[in-house]
């Protein structure tokens, strides 16, 4: 007996047996209900996704002879017309493919053809498969038909491309675009038909060919067909890489896990391997680079999860890479990786290509990100001025300090700046833990008015930043007070565009305000004036290279280090 490729033993006769379209089968079903189906229907998406399987259910649907009154939603598959479609001889259903079908002769073969009534049905239907291959003459042709079809045609058009489809044809038809399948639901149909087929395939391998099925349900069944027919019984992981020649996913968590420790020698072995072992080398770059495209968008995290089709396992160990990395890391990474594409592509020796990208990639150390160098730089600052000491924020392990510590604490702090307050020596019962807070509290009454000019209280709050949050002052040099109105405080920022861009994240931001209102003792509203100055004379290396100098983290790198600057690279 001859063997029945999965797909088409499988393709499903029902809008409820498609996988991963319900946007489409679910608005056919309700145009039917509802008797408003459209004579002219666009079905466009990626190959292998359901087009021509939707059109045929539709055909039934409208053909089917179980209700006498018209269309169903649901098709019986056993009356004449269904069977017929079924098998692809029905006489009032005409599939046509449009890329060898494509001169304006057929098209007008088929306009007189269509005057003719249905022989059994009640619709007369035409499913033409790649539709944008037709000549422009035959678009034309199709078009005089479109305009004014008989109330007993249907048409059905299927495409990949409806970018080449003239718009004149496009705004007479009804457009339904079909997504691509999940990764999910695609491996697991193919874990239903397995079970089916009484073939057992781990869960792992399904997940794999479903991957390079790349999102196409048909492409993924076709390797499936490839796997049962070459094996019997249960089959390993291990075959099932043999027999399609794939890469497993394992080998581009080792490399980019060794790309992310610098560990160079590791990745050439692995290339080594893969090279002998007659893998395409050119398939495993793409491969990485969706996995650094992934990791970068779990890294930036939100809600972003469900733009990373990967097994639940692979986000879970993604999550452990990104853990490791920075965002400017995985930047540098994929810069690279685009810009090489095309070498790699185009390369007769994709081996030597590869290996020289992934030589450059190690020289991309994994950066710390800028927030959690800030935060380094302030706490090895504040370490270093031994002034600042005292004015740390007391933690939890100091609750054995006396009132007298904490008096003479209060005496040096009020040495230190008038906007350093006393606390009320009322703290005598040395038995209680102490609980008052010395550091940078400012009164309660600290009122707008209090201040002859915004310029004064704005001196006062700098001083407060420059405390406490030392870069983040850096970059405010520049900035002044404009106004301090009600709970408002108005800020012009002036500075270049990263300075500018600093300041304004959001997490310094609500560093300002609360600084701002603690200062002033009430929730206090930051307005801010930006005034970017950027040299726009400078070519853009010169101006990258000057901005890196004058940088405020490199200066501060180069002043706590007591270091010098011996090259700048542009990355
Ligand atoms: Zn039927």
């Amino acid at each position: 007996m001859s063997y029945l490729v999965l797909a088409r033993k499988y393709r499903p006769q029902t809008f409820e047996s498609v996988i991963g379209q319900e946007h489409v089968t679910q608005t056919l079903t309700n145009s039917i209900l509802s008797k408003r189906v459209a004579h002219a229907i666009l079905f466009t998406g990626p190959r292998g996704t359901g087009k021509t399987t939707i059109a045929r259910i539709l055909a039934k649907a409208m053909n089917c002879a179980e209700n006498k009154k018209g269309p169903v939603s649901t098709p019986c598959n056993l009356c004449r017309s269904c069977r017929e479609i079924t098998k692809g001889n029905a006489t009032d259903v005409f599939e046509i493919d449009g890329a060898s079908n494509n001169s304006v002769d057929q098209v007008r073969e088929l306009r007189e053809n269509i005057k003719y009534m249905p022989a059994q049905s009640s619709y007369k239907i035409y499913i033409i498969d790649e539709v944008h291959m037709l000549s422009t003459a035959a678009f034309n042709a199709l078009l005089k038909t479109l305009e004014e079809p008989p109330p007993h045609v249907m048409f059905m058009f299927a495409t990949t491309e409806p970018h080449k489809i003239p718009i004149t044809i496009l705004s007479r038809c009804q457009r339904h675009d079909l997504r691509r399948i999940s990764l999910t639901s695609v491996s697991n149909h193919m874990a239903s038909l397995c079970a089916l087929e009484k073939t057992e395939i781990a869960n792992e391998s399904l997940e794999m060919i479903a991957r390079e099925g790349g999102g196409s349900l048909r492409d993924s069944l076709s390797l499936l067909d490839q796997i049962i027919s070459c094996s019997e019984g249960a089959i390993t992981h291990e075959e099932i890489l043999n027999i399609l020649g794939i890469i497993d996913r394992k080998i581009i968590f080792e490399i980019s896990g060794a790309i992310i420790q610098g560990e160079i020698s590791e990745i050439l072995n692995i290339i080594d391997e893969i090279y002998s072992k007659g893998h395409d080398l050119k398939k495993l770059y793409y491969d990485l680079t969706e996995h650094f495209r992934n990791l970068l968008i779990l890294k930036m995290g939100g809600n972003t999860i469900h733009l990373v089709d990967v097994p639940g396992n692979e986000i879970d160990l993604m999550q452990i890479q990104v853990k490791e990395i920075s965002e400017t890391f995985l930047h540098q990474i994929l810069n690279l990786m685009f810009k090489d594409e095309v070498v790699i592509k185009h390369s007769t020796q994709p081996r030597l290509s590869l290996e020289m990208t992934f030589i450059k990639m190690f020289r991309v150390k994994p950066a710390l990100s800028m927030d959690l160098l800030i935060e380094k730089i302030d706490a090895l600052r504040k370490d270093v001025d031994p002034s600042n000491k005292l004015l740390k924020t007391p933690d939890n392990n100091n609750q054995n300090r006396t009132a007298a510590q904490t008096k003479i604490q209060n005496t040096l702090s009020e040495t230190r700046g008038s906007y350093v307050p006393i606390q009320p020596d009322n703290h005598t019962d040395v038995s209680k833990p102490d609980e008052s807070h010395t550091y940078e509290k400012e009164p309660e009454n600290t009122s707008m008015n209090n201040f002859e000019t915004p310029d004064q209280a704005w001196e006062q709050i700098f001083k407060i930043i420059s405390k406490k949050h030392p870069s983040l002052a850096a970059f405010m040099e520049e900035t002044a007070v404009k106004s301090l109105t009600g709970n408002t405080v108005e800020l012009n920022i002036t500075g270049n565009s990263f300075q500018v861009d600093m300041i304004k994240r959001k997490k310094n931001i609500d560093l300002l305000t609360g600084i701002c209102s603690e200062f002033f003792g009430k929730s206090i509203e930051l307005k801010i004036n930006t005034i970017v100055q950027d040299n726009v004379n400078n070519n853009d290396n010169g101006k990258l290279e000057s901005e890196a100098i004058n940088h405020p983290l490199v200066e501060d790198t180069i002043e706590i280090f007591n270091g010098k600057i011996i090259d700048i690279k542009t990355l």
